[in-house]
């Protein structure tokens, strides 16, 4: 059964951990995602941006894609189905088509748009037991069309969106989707941290989590951030993996057209990558 993420995410505020959100594509990558989690007996979080959802036919295609294969592979750690940078419009259809949480990223509105609207969605989510997260300060680089100016989070602006009542905050501190390039600044801790002061016990989440040094992160998780999404680090892994296998040839060698076989090393890799993103995040056992 899918589960909202505001109780993982409350615990693992607790707990000092973090759990990481992985962003699915198609059957694959939910498959391996959901294998990872369940043979580290860690939560998990899918992260579906509006894009993928479309990419997938539709959000109603992948929530009960998602419940099936969570019922199908036996899968017992706690499950979140959560849209990534939802719209207004998105949110709403997420809610609508069985999704278990929902992020509606209201960060290119102006402050008080902003929190009007995460309001309206966190009235209609909650009475479905569904979590909602917010974002505050645009994330920088580029996703699926929506791109951010990297700008960092005022803590104030952070302080009213949390007393909104949302679930877990999405906070700009520098990080960026994408690829982090050679000139990066890294992440501001001394914003982190005064966020932190001003919202409490809320969870807070870091996007972009790819290419972030390790010694980061861990910081990051104990300034408070208690969700990190990985998304562009499984989709290098998952090319380099395909690329490999057709380079040496594989896929003209008896059967190794199979699609099954040809998406083989791919997914294994994704695998790999989700393994040991839990085990930074120090998610692992604590399903
Ligand atoms: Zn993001």
């Amino acid at each position: 059964m899918l589960v909202s993420a505001a109780e993982m995410l409350k615990k693992a505020k607790a707990g000092h951990y973090a759990v990481g959100q992985f962003n699915i594509n198609n059957l694959e990558w939910t498959k391996m995602v959901l294998q990872a989690a369940q043979e580290n007996q860690s939560p998990v979080i899918l992260g579906v941006s509006e894009g993928a959802g479309k990419y997938m036919t539709g959000f109603k295609t992948v929530a009960a894609m998602v419940a099936a294969m969570v019922e199908e592979m036996g899968i017992t750690v706690p499950v979140a189905l959560h849209l990534d940078h939802g719209s207004y419009e998105g949110a709403k259809k997420c809610i609508e088509a069985g999704f278990s949480s929902v992020m509606f990223d209201g960060s290119h509105y102006g402050i008080e748009e902003n929190i009007q609207k995460t309001k309206e969605i966190i009235e209609l989510a909650h009475g479905l037991g569904i979590s909602v997260e917010a974002e505050v300060g645009s994330i920088g680089g580029e996703e699926d069309g929506v791109v951010g100016g990297g700008e960092v989070a005022d803590p104030e602006e952070c302080k009213q969106i949390a007393d909104l009542g949302v679930d877990m905050l999405a906070a700009g501190i520098g990080n960026i989707h994408g690829v982090y390039p050679e000139n990066w600044q890294g992440l501001n801790f001394d914003v982190l941290a005064k966020i932190q002061e001003k919202t409490g016990t809320m969870p807070l989440v870091l996007h972009g989590g790819t290419g972030i040094p390790d010694d980061m992160i861990k910081k990051a998780i104990d300034l408070g951030v208690s969700k990190i999404n990985v998304n562009t680090e499984c989709q290098l892994v998952f090319a380099a993996a395909t690329r490999e296998y057709i380079e040496a040839g594989k896929d003209q060698q008896g059967k190794g057209f199979d699609p099954r076989k040809l998406l083989a090393p791919g997914a294994a890799a994704i695998k790999e990558k989700v393994t040991e993103k839990m085990q930074l995040f120090g998610s692992v056992g604590k399903a």
